[in-house]
């Protein structure tokens, strides 16, 4: 009998030929679409019921997802999940797999002699497992099922037949769908992961079930592994030997039987029904018990419909993708993630909200869905459970706390005395503090994070206060001083810059000209008072506040406006300038010379280019000077003795670990962690992990971007990763053994995320930063130590009754302030104020406030054709990117030589975007400037969506400005 008769084998075989054959087909844009429309969209669920191959295509289809080469797709999936996934997720329907896998081998191989046997039970095959006598009427068939339910005399056939070199250890049916405790051998684990190929050469190796688990990343290589089955094979290795401390990072399918004591106790609270917050460190399993709370919640109320919430879309991902599996075999729970950037027009809430009963969202989607008035409008108490992670964001204007506006809206509002809400369950690892000094302090905190989440009780481990302890290890913490540069030739040149920059602003001429125009402002007082110290924090905010005043002077009144914006434009250049040395300098002070010098370079060309506009020649003597501090700056190529301790610091632990190494390097700033990252030695592969919401040419990563950086550490293909504060929160980081503080200010919170990055034994933490730096942080133990105390004594206070009327006061509270808001909110829009909108950084004139439009509700256009003359485009530095229905073309910068936003086209209908940190609202009814703000949601007006009308009038000048110009 052929080895390739054996369905496992086939199985795997023909994943492989498949998973080749697809590459050439379908383009890699399409190809990473649909593939994260599956990952979105597809639900263990779904392949649980689709009972044949057509009814997953069906599936496929009516979500939208593809409408392109079936099988093709089919195999993307196959191909694109990870091993934990197919194990997860196909495996359990593998009989439809099994099916499906036929049919194509069928199409495969109509002209193979050998396979026509095999073949030509195709249509039979489908009842083979259960249907004994239907088996025997088709040989073809009796032959399959042979090898698949006697797999004993199978093992035996080709052991004697002595023509199986690569699978000795034929797998029984089921072998694919072992555990991995079941699968036994190293060619049952190799077979399963598709990779029967290199069981020859794991033979020839004599590579056994023991050595295999100890096996490493180069010993793959060496034994001529390529990359991509090499990672797999290290990522099964590293599931499956892992400790089982930390149960969601395991592939295990988990049940409530598999909690520890203390996590039994986390969950009285939540499982009772009640409100609460969970509160436990970093990597207690707190996802695990939301999971747990949430499938009790749906076995007690089986209509109730679930929000799972995370702030950003990467932790709301990898959330995600855990409940996955984690609800695989829950067959009352159907998953559903909304993405604030998946297209709109696919469904509607009611709709989503029949089919599913949990949903993944940001909570800024969510507010944004809870102020709606069309089909996508949800109600607070359409759901019976909100979970919030990382809780302690729920305060003030966080998007947290504005869900939670509409649940006390609801609760007190309400006509009926008790109106029905949803439980909501918090979960932190830190409830409490930026600033609080005292534990009276810390105590008001957590009870306003309490109020605000409508709290009365908080979930933390008492009773089990042993069994916590034990399963976590602290890891050392050591101080790495900085060593000092004396005589730096970069700071002083830096420092001097800075001097002679802001002589200019002081210079007589400027104060001449504020002496005309300026009547009650202090910024000319403010700009002659910096503080003495250029590197002090106090500096940098003298600096940013006086900025702010600047840009916030009115000279609209006066006679010679002219000469006025002439100054104002010039002075927040200096300020920028200010601000690009201020940057400089922190780049000395953690990455070398160079790095310094090309920093500098690109920020001087922005500069030069601007100030070909500029009438008075004093911008170029700005240029002149940062030239000069460019040419001053050394070649050396190694000039940074920290950068040298903290490889030094590598090496040494590299040594002691191997290939088990898992570093994590915390820097402040995306600029930092790239360069950093590169300057690392080579045998750590080292990769920058940033933030998504900044693009990809400022450093940025994708969600899907950081995910895989994330994945590809966990398995060891990076060793090392550098990382800003996005990793600092949340983010499912895996293991890592040794953390380094590369000079960072971190807070309470942070630091104890950071902290519990370092999951493994003898875990090592390292603070690299100034004495100030060290201290700093023991500071942040101290309030850690209060932050416990202050939990502690709200737990252990024994007049609930008298606690819960406080945290009422305090949400009543907060509703008449929101209420406040709302009303005042109405007032200005009522008053329709006028607005105008200006350059940012030369307060020209854009545009009239009734031009600006938004486009699909996120865009803010401007429909004002004559602007579209005055704007001058630049290429884009990345291509053109297209979304929604909409392109970016390019890059739009005004007149003045100042970026304003980008060109979007609709229909090829060019329109100016514009972006909110290129621009000044000026408020044409009270005559002042509007604060600057962070968001287009903050945006002080009301701005009406583009009408189709509208649309196509603007539509139809472009077209006739376009006519007239040809004729012209
Ligand atoms: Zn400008």
């Amino acid at each position: 009998m052929k080895k390739q008769d054996d369905p496992k084998d086939l199985h795997a075989k023909l994943k492989g030929e498949l998973c080749e054959h697809i590459n050439h087909d379908i383009e890699k844009s399409e190809f990473d679409k649909v593939k994260n429309r599956v990952k979105h969209y597809i639900t263990p669920k779904d392949f649980k019921d689709a009972v044949d191959m057509q009814c997953l295509l069906d599936i496929l289809e009516k979500k939208n997802i593809l409408k392109v080469g079936k099988y093709d797709i089919l195999i993307m999936i196959f191909k694109d999940f990870d091993v934990r996934i197919v194990e997860n997720v196909i495996q359990p329907a593998e009989e439809n797999i099994k099916r499906i896998l036929d049919i194509k081998h069928t199409t495969h191989n109509n002209d193979e002699d050998d396979s026509s046997n095999f073949v030509s039970s195709d249509k039979c095959s489908e009842k083979i497992a259960e249907d004994d006598n239907d088996m025997v009427s088709c040989p073809a068939k009796k032959n399959k099922a042979e090898s698949a339910n006697h797999s004993d005399t199978m093992d035996t056939l080709e052991q004697n037949s002595g023509e199986s070199t690569s699978c000795k250890q034929l797998p029984s049916c089921s072998s694919a769908s072992k555990t991995h405790n079941e699968r036994n051998s190293v060619g049952d684990i190799l077979r399963f992961l598709g990779f029967e190929r290199y069981i020859k050469d794991f033979e020839d190796e004599e590579v056994d079930m023991d050595s295999f688990w100890t096996l490493k990343g180069d010993d793959l290589t060496r034994m001529g592994v390529k990359i991509g089955p090499s990672s797999k094979i290290m990522k099964y290795i590293e599931e499956n030997t892992k400790s089982s401390i930390f149960p969601l990072q395991s592939t295990m399918v988990l049940n409530s039987k598999q909690l520890y004591p203390f996590q039994r106790e986390l969950l009285e609270i939540p499982l009772s029904g009640e409100n609460t917050v969970v509160y436990a460190r970093t990597n207690a399993g707190k996802t695990l018990i939301a999971f747990t709370v949430i499938a009790e919640h749906l076995e007690k109320n089986p209509g109730g419909k679930v929000l799972f919430t995370a702030r950003t879309n990467l932790l709301l991902d990898q959330q995600f993708q855990r409940a996955q599996e984690f609800f695989l075999n829950n067959k009352k729970i159907d998953l559903f993630c909304l993405r604030a950037d998946e297209d709109r027009t696919e469904y509607t809430f009611s709709n989503v909200m029949t089919v599913y009963n949990v949903f993944f969202m940001t909570p800024q989607l969510f507010v944004n869905n809870l102020s709606r008035n069309d089909d996508l409008k949800v109600n607070i108490d359409d759901f019976t459970l909100l979970v919030f992670d990382e809780c302690h964001h729920t305060m003030g204007f966080d998007a947290y706390n504005k869900v939670m506006a509409f649940y006390r809206l609801k609760k007190f509002q309400n006509a009926t005395p008790n109106p029905i809400l949803p439980q909501i369950i918090g979960m932190t690892a830190s409830p409490n503090i930026y600033t609080s000094q005292s534990e009276d302090d810390a105590v008001e905190h957590v009870k306003m994070l309490m109020a605000n989440l409508d709290v009365v009780k908080l979930s933390t481990v008492v009773k089990e206060k042993e069994d916590y302890e034990q399963r976590f290890d602290t890891p050392t913490k050591e101080n790495l001083p900085v060593a000092s540069r004396d005589n730096d030739p970069v700071v002083k040149n830096i420092i001097s810059a800075i001097k002679q920059v802001e002589r200019k602003m002081q210079a007589d001429s400027v104060k001449h000209d504020f002496y005309i125009m300026d009547t009650d402002s202090h910024v000319w007082k403010d700009i002659n008072t910096p503080s003495p110290d250029r590197s002090s924090m106090r500096y940098l905010n003298w600096l940013q506040r006086t900025k702010l005043k600047l840009e916030e002077m009115d000279f609209s009144s006066l006679e010679n406006e002219s000469t006025a914006y002439k100054i104002k434009r010039f002075l927040h250049a200096c300020f920028r300038n200010i601000e690009v040395y201020l940057q400089a300098y922190g780049t000395n002070e953690t990455l070398e010379y160079k790095d310094v010098k090309e920093e500098l370079q690109k920020e001087c060309e922005l500069f030069e280019h601007e100030s070909q506009t500029d009438c008075h020649e004093q911008e170029k003597e700005l240029v002149t000077i940062m030239q000069e501090v460019i040419n001053g700056i050394p070649e050396d190529e190694t000039s940074n003795p920290d950068i040298n301790k903290v490889i030094q610091e590598l090496e040494n632990e590299y040594k002691e670990r191997g290939s088990k190494s898992r570093f994590l390097i915390f820097v402040k700033r995306r600029m930092t962690a790239l360069k950093l990252a590169d300057k690392l030695p080579d045998f750590l592969h080292s990769h920058h992990l940033t933030g998504s919401s900044i693009s990809e040419e400022q450093g940025g990563l994708s969600v899907d971007e950081q995910n895989d950086v994330i994945e590809r550490f966990r398995i060891g293909m990076h060793k090392c990763l550098v990382a800003t504060s996005v990793a600092f929160e949340g983010i499912d980081i895996p293991d890592c053994n040794m953390t380094i503080r590369y000079k960072l200010d971190a807070n309470v919170i942070t630091s104890l995320q950071m902290r519990g990055r370092i999951r493994r034994k003898e875990g090592k933490e390292l603070i690299m930063g100034t004495f100030k730096q060290y201290h700093k942080e023991t500071l942040n133990i101290e309030r850690q130590y209060i932050m416990n105390k202050s939990v502690e004594m709200i737990v252990n206070n024994n007049d609930n009754q008298a606690l819960a009327k406080e945290l009422d006061k305090l949400q009543t509270d907060t509703l008449k302030k929101e209420e406040m808001k709302r009303i005042t909110r109405n007032v200005i829009s009522k008053k329709n104020a006028q607005f105008d909108l200006h350059c940012r950084k030369c307060f020209m004139f854009i545009c009239k406030g009734n031009f600006l439009r938004t486009l699909l509700e996120c865009h803010r256009v401007v429909i004002d054709i004559e602007l579209m003359d005055r704007i001058k485009t630049k290429p884009l530095k990345k291509k053109a990117r297209f979304f929604d229905g909409l392109v970016k073309k390019y890059k739009v910068e005004g007149p003045c030589c100042h970026d304003w936003g980008v060109i979007l086209a609709k229909d090829d209908v060019n329109m100016l975007c514009l972006s909110q940190d290129d621009i000044k609202v000026y408020n044409t009814t009270e005559n002042k400037y509007e604060k600057n703000f962070r968001k287009w949601i903050e945006f002080p007006f009301e701005v009406d969506e583009m009408t189709e009308e509208e649309f196509l009038n603007y539509k139809q000048s472009v077209k006739l400005i376009k006519t007239t110009e040809n004729f012209s």
